[in-house]
Parts: structure tokens; sequence; C-alpha cells
């Protein structure tokens, strides 16, 4: 497309090239879009109209009799108009003399093309206008951000050994937990995660039957906890499974608390996941830098930046008192993500001030071996210690996490500066604990220790730990 206005009614033209040079152009009528496609003799031989009513697109067509573009402006319609979440009309006219069926064919395809590549252009409109909306929590975030920008600049130049622990309404204690996968199947294609849609590996999901194995082989080990870890899917029949797995687990006897990592739901779907016990949800935004964001999360409801920044509330609103907010470290400057991770969780508490905020700071290491992506903003030991003390600060009642991502040697040092959840004992795939063979792992951990000498570790730096 040659040309997409950042803001304002929005414009899109262009021109396949050779052998068929097809004109296809996207503009706005109003709110809504218009979209033409031509070719050879211009003239109209099909005109549909889809409409985004109760959330999808419904599309239907009117054909010039004797004409066979019915196919191309539905598919164009209901494509734009998916992407766009607007009305869009799409009138087609191709007439080209004496086509060969495998010409007919080459033309089909070149106008399937160019509308990916016009669905793109609107949805990232799409997107983009959300995150500038009033409603968004962007702008509120952006708002707190400069302020407490200031603070993390300045706590991040305190030595971390000079930096006292302060850690308040925890007496000490010390929670450990384990994940368990459960499904390795995702919706989205994140350009950092071992899950995304477009790595190529047999997905796993869990029978309920495995997951309570699964469980059960963690309560034999002493835990109590566990976070329940899937890719993002984010349909009614999937959360029906997680709370069937939640339930059953729990029923079991061995676990007795779950928390659940598993992308960005309705309020309705967090308030099922709730009554079936489930006793905290995690939701980490990765990164508050819109191009970023926008640049690593390629495919997938993910995209949607305004929705995932307002899944917390939306667990608030559903009951859930314990809500874990993250960035994920590498992804974008650590100073801003950091700051803007800050105002986010001020922002929850002060409109939910019941929710416990929690923190993780994942940072990223190598991925998969098929995986493109280079971390853009590497973080060093020393700057993950202090960012991580800056929220230790900064919240003195919030849980903070470390995960096995970390190597022992940093894991130990947080422990002594106020680490107040760990995990122990972990595998990041779905099967990990008691399948042969288990499925692919997420990502790679660092720390392999197993859970009783997470306790004595815990113990040494003069606290409890404790299991639920
Ligand atoms: S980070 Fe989460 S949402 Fe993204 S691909 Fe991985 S599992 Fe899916």
């Amino acid at each position: 497309m040659d040309r997409v206005r950042e803001s304002g009614p929005i414009e899109l033209r262009v021109c396949s090239g050779p052998p068929w040079h097809l004109e296809y152009g996207v503009e706005s009528i109003g709110d809504d879009y218009v979209c033409r496609i031509h070719g050879g003799e211009r003239h109209i031989g099909a005109v549909a109209l889809s409409e985004w009513r109760a959330d999808r697109a419904t599309t239907e067509c009117l054909t010039v009799s004797g004409h066979k573009e019915r196919g191309i402006a539905m598919h164009a319609a209901h494509t734009l108009c998916a992407a766009g979440r607007r009305s869009v009309s799409c009138i087609a006219g191709i007439h080209f003399d004496s086509l060969k069926p495998n010409e007919v064919e080459s033309i089909v395809e070149t106008v399937y093309a160019l509308t990916r590549e016009a669905a793109a252009a609107l949805e990232q409109r799409r997107l983009s206008d959300a995150i500038e909306d009033s409603r968004c929590l962007l702008p509120r975030i952006e708002g707190l951000r400069g302020e407490l920008a200031r603070e993390v600049r300045e706590l991040m130049t305190v030595p971390p050994r000079a930096a006292p622990a302060i850690v308040d309404g925890f007496d000490g204690r010390v929670i450990l937990f384990a994940p368990l996968y459960l499904c390795s199947a995702c919706s989205n294609d994140c350009a950092y995660c071992g899950f995304r849609k477009s790595a190529s590996f047999d997905r796993t999901r869990l029978s309920i039957e495995q997951a309570v194995q699964e469980a059960r082989q963690l309560a034999r080990q002493g835990h109590r906890t566990i976070d329940l870890v899937t890719g993002e899917v984010a349909t009614d029949r999937f959360v029906d499974y997680v709370c069937e797995a939640t339930r059953e687990i729990l029923a079991d006897g061995g676990i007795r608390r779950v928390n659940l990592n598993m992308g960005a739901l309705t309020t309705e779907q967090f308030r099922r996941l709730k009554a079936a016990g489930a006793a905290s949800y995690h939701l980490y935004q990765e990164t508050y830098a819109p191009q970023t964001y926008f640049e690593v999360h390629r495919r997938g409801l993910k995209r949607d930046m305004a929705y995932r920044l307002a899944g917390a509330h939306r667990a608030a609103e559903a009951g859930f008192e314990s809500i874990g907010l993250g960035i994920l470290l590498g992804l974008h400057p650590i100073e801003d993500d950091l700051a803007a991770l800050a105002a986010h969780a001020r922002i929850l508490t002060e409109d939910f001030p019941r929710v416990r905020i929690g923190f993780s700071l994942p940072r990223l290491q190598d991925v998969d071996a098929g995986c493109e992506y280079s971390v853009a903003a590497p973080v060093g030991d020393a700057e993950f210690i202090q960012a991580a003390l800056f929220l230790r600060r900064r919240f003195p009642s919030a849980h903070l996490t470390v995960t096995t991502r970390e190597r022992p040697e940093i894991r130990d040092r947080l422990v002594a500066l106020g680490a107040t959840k760990l995990s122990a004992g972990v595998s990041t795939a779905p099967g990990g604990y008691t399948l042969e063979p288990s499925g692919t792992p997420q990502f790679e951990i660092s720390d392999r220790r197993p859970l009783p000498e997470i306790a004595d570790l815990v113990r040494r730096s003069g606290r409890t730990p404790v299991y639920e």
C-alpha cells in the first residue's frame, strides 16, 4: 500500500504490477470503508457489504448477472470488516478477454494478497486508535509515567547492598510454587516466545486426568501452590477446560492454591475461572511502548494492546483480588517500561483498593533455535536487581516473584533483598513432571534446584519458606 495516513481518514491505493495491473483501493466513508477492486476493462461486477455486528462480520453480496466477482468482493468486504470492525462495502469489477483457468487463479490470488495487505493496515489503524482512545488505560499510564520515571532513575542508582529489603505484611515468609503447563497451543505469534503460533512443533494439551497427575506429582514433592500456565486461547470452550482442570486439581487435595496465567480474557470468562476456585491471575503486559508492542506481537488477540492493558481491570471486576503484573525485560529500554509498570499498578490499586498486586520481571534469555527474534534491549544482572529493588521499595506490600529463568546466584541475592515468591523444581513443558516424553518447553530454565534446596536457601536468608 502506498499511503496510510497516521490519523484521520484512511486512504490506501495500490496497483499489483504486471501482468494484471490490478487497482486496489480502500478509503474512509465517515467511520466506514469502501473498497474498490478493478482490473482490465473497468466496470461493476459485484458489490458486497459487510457489517460488524455482535462481534463478527456478516457479509452479503449482489452480483451483476453473468459476472464472477462475487467471491473476491465477498472475501474482501468480510476480511476488511473483520480487520477494521467497521462496515465495509466492496465494489469489484475485473475483465480481461479470453482468460485461461490458471490466469483466473493468478488474478484471484493477487486480489487475496492485496486484501491481506489492506486488512493489516486497517487492523493496525483500529489498534492504534484504541490506545489513543480516552477510555484506554495507556493515556493514564503515560500521564503518571513521567513522575515515576524520575523515581526509577534515582532508585536505579542506589547500590543494591545499600538498599534495605522493605517488605510489608509477609512476616518473613516466602511462597514456593511451581508452574504447571497445561497446553502449548496459542493463538498469538509473539516473536520472542517458544509457543508462538508460527513455531512448528507438535502442540500438547493435557487431558484433565493428566493435569491432575502432574499436580499430584508436584504435591508429592511438597508443593501446595501452582501456577497453571497455558498459551492464549480466549474461547469459552478453552476457559471451560481450564475451569475443569482447576476444580479437579483442587478437589484432588494435594494442591491448595491454583493461580492462573493464560492471557487476556473477558470479564465473564474471568468470573468463571474465579468461581472454579482460581486464587490469583497473572497478566503481564510485556511492554508498555506501543511501537515495540506492535512489532513483537505480530498476530492474534494479543496485538490488541488496549484490550490487554484493560485485562487486569477486568480480572479485578470479576472478583480476583490478587493480580500479577509484569514486563518482559529485554523488549524495550528498562527504565521506560518499569515506570509504566509502576504507573499501571498504582492505577489498578486506586481503581480497586482491595486488589493486592504482585510483580514479575521475567528476563528474556535465549529463545528456541528457530526464532528470529534477538533481544532488543538486553538487561544486565545489576540492572535487573536494581529494577526488582525499585518495585520492592515502591510497593512494599506487593509480591515479588523471581522465576527459574534466573540463575541461582541471582535468585539467591533477590531472596536476601526481598523477593516473596520463588518457583522451584520447575518444568516449562506440558506434561514435564510426569509424561514421557513431555511436550515442548516454552523456554529454558536456568535454576534447576529442587524444592528442598530452594527452601533451604530461603531459611539461610533468615526467612521462612511457605507453600500456600
Ligand atoms: S507469550 Fe504467551 S501469548 Fe505470546 S505466543 Fe507465547 S504463550 Fe502465546
